[in-house]
């Protein structure tokens, strides 16, 4: 069942995906060879916890971190740690925050110093695909011209889209009804109304689309060692159409701002 949101409830929402959005505006100028993942994973939760939300992925399924960091060939999932961030990787950053019961959620990947040709290009295109996601969510379409804006987007590139994990509604819990995959499926799924919030989140890969778990059970990296972006926005399908949650009220930089810095 796909909830519809009050106004009430989208704002407290909104608040949420707000404090997502500043934790990330200012760990992506924090994103530089030397700094440790974990060092980046403190920051957060300082400033999540001084915005007034509580970290939402501590303590999920056992998850043992307030965000995912992950680098290069790791697609989500990674685990902040001692790792120290090197020249040329791209470090991809989910947040997630509970608000007075209501979740935030969003993600991007961001250019840890000079990165090559085909990195630049990767994240350009799934920064794109998220945008043209997005701009199909409106009342009237259906989940699949979300995914297939994605496809469409990522189409001709030479790079893979992630089929293992996949966009989310979101609202008094993190995960909620649709599911909303990167890649037409052959099913249109539920028509869109307003009062829906999503998180649509494209990952796409350089090389195979396949996806290898490691034993500590979440991280999750391409099959073929090849690197990986990932960008996520939290929306909500209003009349006039798709209004993105996960916006800094302090700051009116994009996410394709924020990556290449
Ligand atoms: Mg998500």
């Amino acid at each position: 069942m796909i909830i519809l949101r009050t106004s009430r409830e989208i704002d407290l929402l909104r608040k949420a995906n707000g404090i997502v959005a500043e934790v990330l505006t200012t760990l992506a100028d924090h994103v530089e060879p030397g700094i440790t993942t974990q060092e980046l994973d403190e920051m957060a939760e300082e400033l999540i916890r001084a915005g007034g939300g509580v970290p939402s992925f501590v303590g999920y399924q056992g998850f043992p971190a307030s965000t995912c960091i992950s680098i290069d060939e790791v697609i989500v999932h990674g685990i902040p740690g001692s790792r120290r961030l090197k020249g040329g990787e791209i470090c991809s950053i989910d947040v997630g925050v509970k608000y007075k019961g209501y979740y935030g959620d969003a993600a991007l990947s961001v250019a840890c110093g000079e990165l090559d040709d085909e990195r630049v290009r990767l994240m350009d295109v799934t920064n794109r695909a998220l945008a043209n996601g997005i701009d199909v969510a409106r009342a009237g379409n259906y989940v699949e011209d979300i995914s297939r804006a994605v496809e469409e987007t990522v189409a001709g590139e030479g790079f893979s889209i992630v089929r293992s994990f996949v966009g989310h509604g979101i609202g008094t819990e993190m995960h909620e009804d649709p599911q909303i995959p990167n890649f037409v499926t052959g099913t249109r799924g539920p028509q869109l109304k307003s009062g829906m919030v999503f998180a649509i989140e494209p990952m796409i890969n350089a090389g195979t689309h396949e996806v290898r778990v490691l034993d500590d059970g979440w991280t999750a990296l391409t099959a073929d060692g090849k690197p990986s972006a990932h960008f996520e926005h939290s929306i909500v399908i209003r009349d006039g159409g798709p209004e993105i949650l996960s916006m800094s009220a302090n700051s009116s930089r994009s996410w394709g701002e924020l990556a290449k810095r």
